[in-house]
């Protein structure tokens, strides 16, 4: 998952207002995972589990299965040799289960439930995690790659995006059959290895296979949701943000033609300056600010826990409307939850000072909003530009799956496991900023929910893809009983 945004985010917390800094952190929220260092309960079962549980999480992060954009960097024997962790330490899985290897190193695991006839459920997480970026090594507490508990927290890359959430889904199958379970319906576990570069050789062939054979689902869990406690509104009471939609991501490749020649005789037309105020217009005429689904809903659930004349606004956006987008204001991370945002990151012309280009070149990384297509993104900074001798291509990842809805039987299980583990969480429909593998799955399901069972406290959501990836043992424990949940709610339709 990409959380760039997570650096503006917690900068911008200091400023915001009140409002601002409720909706800030509902950003926070979605954009990453959940969670809270130190949580209540209890269980027994959890008690019981915890050590063994606690070292096998932390073997999981001793193999380094690092995606490289430049697939010939990356050392699959380590993707190997994690699948063989994985054999080894559940064996009672890898023998009760179908298991298919798809692409070398993505699993596919299929529960068979009592009722064939009963719709399936699917169950997505990845275990290839982003590299430690070079020169920062030295600034992690424990090495990323160490499997070290310490302060208590268990620290590592991947320990919040996404390798714990494999983990969490092997110690949670295996419990349950030693407890005797059995799903009723047929529940689906896709293992992937290359969420972080694409997913292409991951999700992509998994769904194909799937779809050939007319295997589809009502719904399906991924990841980009959590639980938070110590919100500004809800205070000590547990938030649990199930995300119900995520952005499309689409970089547009600008390019302007010109004569070019020796700079001794500059002509009227410039590439440079052409392209130059191309670019300046998309920057300077954002995209109009759209309070949409799942937004809308987001905001009714939290203002009828805020309460006060902020919570009825945020309930009645008939009259709210102009008050709550003027309490996003012009902070970036509030501004990406109610706009298709549009970031200059590439500007290229010129190859010697004396020698005027023929061509200049831009790129722009566009972020939409659910509902608003390339299509239409690219009519919208055609209209900006104004320009038609400005060629624009764009390169897009595909476009995100619809909004899930917040009515739908995916919600409500969902809702109903967080409820049972964590009875005092409020749960809160939430945007996904950043993008994820669900994209690849939309053909064979509709409705498409991402929420991990992880509890992280809001500062640590900027370790995630950065330094000092870290989770708290309590949390990393207890994901273990809500995973269980999850999948027991999802398995008896
Ligand atoms: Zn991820």
């Amino acid at each position: 998952m990409r959380f760039d945004l997570f650096f503006q985010y917690a900068c911008m917390c200091a400023r915001a207002a009140f409002l601002k800094l409720a909706l800030l952190q509902v950003a926070l929220l979605w954009l990453a995972l959940p969670s809270l260092a130190l949580v209540v309960a209890s269980s027994a079962s959890a008690n019981a589990a915890q050590p063994a549980s606690l070292s096998r999480m932390a073997e999981a992060l001793r193999y380094p299965t690092v995606s490289f954009q430049d697939k010939t960097k990356i050392d699959y024997a380590q993707f190997d040799a994690f699948v063989a962790f994985l054999e080894r330490s559940y064996p009672a899985t890898f023998a009760n289960l179908h298991v298919e290897r798809f692409s070398k190193y993505s699993l596919l695991l299929r529960w068979p439930g009592t009722n064939s006839a009963a719709t399936p459920v699917l169950f997505d997480a990845h275990y290839d995690v982003v590299p430690i970026e070079p020169g920062t090594l030295k600034d992690w507490p424990q090495p990323p790659f160490a499997g070290k508990v310490s302060d208590g927290y268990l620290w590592g890359r991947g320990v919040i995006d996404d390798k714990l959430a494999v983990i969490a889904y092997f110690e949670a199958i295996e419990g349950l059959q030693r407890n005797g379970y059995r799903p009723t319906r047929d529940l689906y576990f896709s293992i992937v290895h290359d969420e972080e570069i694409g997913g292409e050789a991951g999700a992509v062939v998994l769904t194909a296979a799937l779809a050939q054979r007319g295997i589809s689902f009502p719904y399906m869990v991924g990841e980009g949701g959590a639980m938070i406690e110590q919100t500004p509104w809800l205070g000590e009471r547990p938030m649990a943000m199930i995300a119900l939609a995520e952005k499309t991501y689409v970089t547009f490749s600008l390019h302007a033609d010109a004569e070019g020649g020796h700079s001794s005789m500059p002509s009227a037309d410039s590439a440079i300056a052409r392209l130059a105020t191309a670019v300046t217009r998309v920057h300077e005429n954002p995209l109009p600010p759209r309070l949409q689904s799942p937004i809308i809903e987001m905001l009714d659930v939290l203002g009828a826990e805020v309460g006060g004349v902020q919570g009825w606004m945020m309930r009645n956006l008939w009259l709210g409307r102009p008050f709550v987008l003027n309490a996003l204001g012009d902070i970036p991370a509030n501004n990406a939850m109610v706009r298709s945002t549009a970031a200059l990151t590439m500007f290229d012309a010129g190859v010697k000072e004396n020698v005027i280009p023929q061509r200049a070149s831009a790129k722009i990384n566009m972020r939409l909003l659910p509902g608003f297509s390339v299509e239409d993104a690219v009519a919208a900074i055609k209209k900006i530009i104004d320009d038609e001798r400005i060629s624009i291509s764009t390169d897009s990842w595909g476009q995100s799956p619809p909004v899930a809805p917040m009515d739908g039987e995916g919600y409500a299980r969902i809702s109903r496991a967080i409820q049972e583990v964590f009875p005092e969480a409020l749960v809160v429909p939430g945007l996904l900023v950043a993008s994820t593998d669900t994209r690849h799955y939309q053909r064979i399901c509709p409705s498409i929910y991402r929420f991990r069972p992880f509890q992280l406290p809001m500062g640590d959501t900027a370790r995630i893809h950065s330094t000092g990836e870290r989770l708290a043992t309590a949390s990393v424990v207890k994901s273990v009983e809500l995973m269980s949940a999850l999948i027991k709610s999802a398995g008896a339709p």
